[in-house]
């Protein structure tokens, strides 16, 4: 019997890293959820994907931080095996603001938090898949957004920037382990209904900002899980350094 894919989604407890979660779980993946600090929406996840005769563990890491990262991937090796894919999915996002206003603590977080993480995490995810470390090759798929392009002027530039580099990380990653049976895609949302944009200090963005989306609608967390997927599927294979956008047009 050949054996159970494995999935790492980052921040898998909520929102798209949660649709995330179940979706490869309905497609036959062991899924490891991670969080960073509301374990209950993790393990309310994690027991409707076991309900469902899913596989999945929970493990609490804040991946900004490299000891947090290395003892998650650890126990994914232990508790579930070979690793094929990782969704890079954990992220933050603070008050809109103009830059003048914000602190060097502010935009360290948004970056420590949305562009270390993924570095770190990718890097966890080469050391297995390589196959010139003996791994069997596999699929990073890194969750970037639509900001990335638009900048998001007198919101939040600094979440967008974050976004920015991980778009470059998808490009250099993917060129650097192309030929060791990775490939490394990304995605990037527009307006999704998640708790997010109440992180950013208006919880109705979304209604302010539809109509000018070309499709008149915020996206659904289901809608980005499916291109997600897609693009760590066997559907995908000639994909490798893309960016997907999932924006409704915008
Ligand atoms: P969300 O509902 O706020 O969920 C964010 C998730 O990230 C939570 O599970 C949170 O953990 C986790 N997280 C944050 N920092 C973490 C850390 N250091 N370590 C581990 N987990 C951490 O947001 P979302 O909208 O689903 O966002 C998911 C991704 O999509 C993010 O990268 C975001 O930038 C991107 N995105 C979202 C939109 C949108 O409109 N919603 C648009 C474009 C891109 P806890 O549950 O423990 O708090």
């Amino acid at each position: 019997m050949e054996d159970q894919k494995v999935a790492i989604i980052t921040g898998g407890g909520r929102g798209i890293g949660a649709a995330t979660a179940k979706l490869f779980s309905q497609n036959g993946y062991a899924v490891c959820i991670n969080y960073k600090s509301d374990s209950e929406a993790a393990t309310y996840l994690a027991k409707d994907i076991t309900s469902q005769g899913g596989k999945c563990i929970v493990v609490q890491a804040d991946v900004s931080q490299e000891s947090d990262v290395l003892r998650l991937f650890d126990t994914v090796d232990k508790e579930l095996g070979s690793l094929t894919v990782l969704v890079n999915n954990a992220g933050i996002l603070q008050k809109q603001m103009r830059l003048e206003e914000m602190s060097a603590d502010r935009i360290n977080a948004i970056l420590i938090n949305n562009v270390t993480s993924y570095f770190l995490c990718s890097r966890e995810a080469v050391k297995r898949m390589s196959k010139s470390y003996g791994g069997l090759g596999g699929a990073i798929i890194n969750v970037s957004s639509g900001a990335a392009r638009s900048g998001s002027p007198n919101e939040y530039i600094d979440y967008a920037a974050s976004k920015g580099a991980i778009d470059t990380l998808t490009k250099g990653l993917s060129l650097e382990v192309a030929a060791e049976g990775i490939r490394v895609n990304c995605v990037r949302p527009g307006l999704i209904y998640t708790d997010m944009h109440a992180d950013g200090g208006e919880p109705g963005r979304i209604e302010r900002l539809k109509s000018k989306i070309p499709l008149q609608r915020g996206g659904l967390p289901e809608e980005v899980a499916e291109a997600i997927y897609w693009l760590a599927s066997e559907k995908s294979t000639f994909s490798t350094g893309n960016y997907l956008d999932l924006t409704g047009g915008l």
